[in-house]
């Protein structure tokens, strides 16, 4: 059909034009960019934007995407690994979880992770909608828990309110018919990491054991985390995977917050392949075909995670993310978190797809 090709061809055009203008390209150097980090993380602009770090209020509004639909060139293979958006993409109107599944499907995206970081709040209705429209368009669907977690709460009401959110979080996710349901599972308080660790371990095993008692078929995806504060490194989190490898649970692994933790390594393509090694070894070879990933630009200070970034902004290598995940054959979920949502979702899948070879 040449008038479509035609078309699509302009879509991708355009897109270049943009990516051109923004200086954005896969060989951008790495020097180069590392610097503009550095920058960032020297100032943080926390007051530019008004988002502190630590719980944000609100997350400052990215470059919102208004080009041409279905502007990525359609893959020759199949893509292994589908992009999306963590939150209602900029461009939805209205702003609603149905609208932001809709929405992703124009623009030939393949996932929709609802925000509930302020809480799990969404009507029975809401979730027919969001089960209707993710039937009629093939997008999936994940979730992200509320901020407002501590399994390691010394105080048994917030211990149970935070049990609870998780819970919720999950629960939400079945009536949605989504997967994967992701939360930081909480702080250190300065406790010995270790005891952090064991209360954590058999938290969020309980958690699981009450999800499948209910019957709910939801994985629970604790995350990676940014700060040294936050409990959630990936050797934490791929220690625990593998005690409670029986139950239904996985990782959600935040290469951003990675980076950002370890104060500006994890940025190359062996330690990209060393992190991919560990979760196969810790979680098995399963963990590396459903991934449900976290991605962003990122500034971050010697104390972790300052704010997330849009990708051009940042020093975040994710040429080199995808060619490890391509080499060691991973299937799963891409979440966008950028300030940029659709656009910087657009730009990772247009540069996965093109080392993929497709
Ligand atoms: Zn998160």
């Amino acid at each position: 059909m040449p008038p479509r090709k035609k078309n699509a061809n302009a879509a991708e055009n355009k897109l270049a034009k943009q990516i051109a203008a923004k200086k954005i390209t896969d060989q951008k150097s790495p020097v180069k960019k590392k610097k503009s980090a550095k920058k960032s993380a020297m100032k943080p602009s926390t007051n530019i934007m008004g988002w502190k770090p630590g719980v944000p209020k609100e997350k400052p509004k990215g470059r919102v995407y208004d080009g041409p639909l279905c502007v990525n060139s359609k893959t020759k293979k199949s893509d292994l690994i589908i992009f999306g958006t963590g939150g209602v993409p900029h461009s939805a109107n209205p702003q609603s979880h149905p609208s932001a599944i809709r929405r992703l499907a124009e623009l030939g995206l393949g996932v929709y992770e609802m925000e509930f970081v302020h809480g799990v709040r969404i009507r029975p209705e809401t979730c027919e909608e969001v089960k209707a429209v993710q039937a009629d368009t093939g997008i999936r669907v994940t979730a992200h828990g509320p901020y407002y977690i501590n399994l390691y709460s010394m105080e048994e009401e917030k211990l149970e309110a935070s049990r609870v959110r998780v819970l919720d979080t999950a629960r939400a996710l079945e009536a949605c018919c989504g997967d994967g349901a992701c939360f930081h599972p909480g702080f250190y308080q300065k406790r010995d990491p270790v005891e952090v660790h064991a209360f954590m371990t058999k938290q969020i095993g309980e958690l699981a054991d009450i999800l499948e008692k209910e019957g709910c078929p939801i994985r629970l995806d604790p995350e990676t985390t940014g700060k040294g504060s936050q409990f959630g490194s990936l050797d934490e989190l791929c220690e625990m995977g593998d005690v409670l490898s029986e139950k239904n649970i996985s990782i959600t692994i935040d290469f951003a917050h990675i980076h950002a933790r370890s104060g500006g390594v994890n940025n190359t393509y062996d330690e990209f392949a060393a992190q991919l090694e560990m979760i196969k070894n810790k979680l098995g070879s399963g963990a590396l075909a459903s991934m449900h990933i976290h991605l962003s630009g990122i500034a971050y200070t010697e104390k972790g995670e300052a704010h997330h970034l849009e990708l051009d902004e940042s020093d975040m290598n994710y040429p080199d993310l995808f060619r490890a995940l391509i080499d060691f054959g991973a299937s799963g979920r891409v979440v966008c978190e950028s300030p940029a949502l659709e656009y910087d979702a657009l730009i990772m899948q247009k540069s996965y797809r093109k080392l993929n070879g497709s």
